[in-house]
């Protein structure tokens, strides 16, 4: 099979692949979108010690079973035994694996080998390459569940703001605002990008600098020092700061000003199988919006896309590429 190769850091090379195979655990799909996302693209920098070359990256999948049906691929895979996945918790599972990690091959390819239980039918009203979506739309849902979760007001009072509006950003905006929230901000320092973030749905899309203050709930989508010092500065007493980004490791929270209001931290990975179906299932009636905020490339075409998102020269929150 045909599949995107990276072989070295800033290197990918779209080549001849062993094929993937299908087993007693997992099914083959032929993968029809592959969505591009902001932990493949910290892997090509080199900077994922957990993603070694050489390797297929590549998690937001859909594709077709070899019966014809359309299907999304949750990623993650999980034990199903352990007390985290008993519990409902599934997304901290201690044996979790996650394809585009080793021992798993990722979808940059023309099929993927999955576990049938990780698959998930597609809706009529969804094409394929919304259907490769679900992924980054279930982290966002996952997201603004915790919002929901830890604050103590109820959503519908709720200003909250999300600050970086790539497709995990806007995930978690899409899934606040289908929740209920009373007010949404998007902060972007990209004007591009922002501009791209108007039509996707009922937003106040500013600058950083131009978030107000007093917000109840505010997702880091950046994971920068700079973001966590602004969810730090502009969170509400008693509100809650969730953080989904990885840009980098530490610094940036006022862990004083956290302290003295009574603000809530808490992290935020991925999403059990229940909220992704959720988030599915959510797709497929249109609560998330119109789904129309991608570019597609074909795969081949891959090495430039991961270039020209370093360079920042999309606009788009999400690249779909196409095998
Ligand atoms: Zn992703
Ligand atoms: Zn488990």
């Amino acid at each position: 099979m045909k599949a995107l190769l990276y072989e070295s850091s800033q290197n990918l090379r779209f080549c001849e692949q062993p094929n993937s195979i299908a087993d007693n655990d997992n099914t083959l799909i032929d993968v029809n979108a592959v969505g591009i996302c902001g932990s493949d693209m910290h892997a090509y920098l080199g900077h994922d010690e957990r993603r070694p070359p050489p390797l297929i990256l590549g998690h937001e999948a859909a594709g077709m079973l070899p019966s014809g049906a359309r299907v999304t691929v949750n990623p993650l895979v999980v034990c199903e035994t352990c007390d985290y996945c008993r519990a409902g918790r599934s997304n901290l599972c201690l044996q979790r694996q996650i394809i585009s990690m080793p021992p798993r091959a990722g979808a940059f390819a023309e099929q993927l080998a999955i576990p049938p239980q990780n698959i998930v039918p597609l809706p009529n009203s969804l094409s394929l390459q919304q259907g490769s979506l679900a992924e980054p739309l279930a982290c966002g849902h996952h997201t603004a569940g915790l919002g929901v979760v830890h604050s103590r007001r109820s959503l519908a009072e709720c200003q909250t703001a999300v600050l970086g509006g790539g497709a995990i950003g806007l995930a978690s905006a899409l899934s606040l605002t289908a929740r209920g929230a009373k007010e949404v901000w998007i902060a972007d320092n990209n004007p591009r990008r922002r501009k791209a973030l108007e039509k996707t749905g009922n937003f106040h899309i500013v600058t950083p600098e131009a978030l107000p203050t007093a917000m109840d709930v505010v997702i880091d989508a950046v994971g920068h020092e700079q973001t966590r010092r602004q969810a730090s500065t502009i969170t509400a007493p008693g509100g809650v700061v969730v953080h989904i980004g990885l840009a980098s490791a530490d610094g940036g929270f006022d862990m004083r000003r956290l302290t003295l209001q009574e603000i809530v931290l808490v992290g935020s990975y991925t999403y059990t199988m229940t909220e992704f179906k959720e988030t599915v299932e959510w797709m497929g009636k249109g609560k998330l919006g119109a789904l129309d905020w991608f570019e597609t490339r074909p795969l081949s075409d891959g090495a430039r896309a991961f270039a020209d998102l370093l360079a920042g020269n999309v606009a788009a929150p999400k690249i779909v590429l196409i095998p």
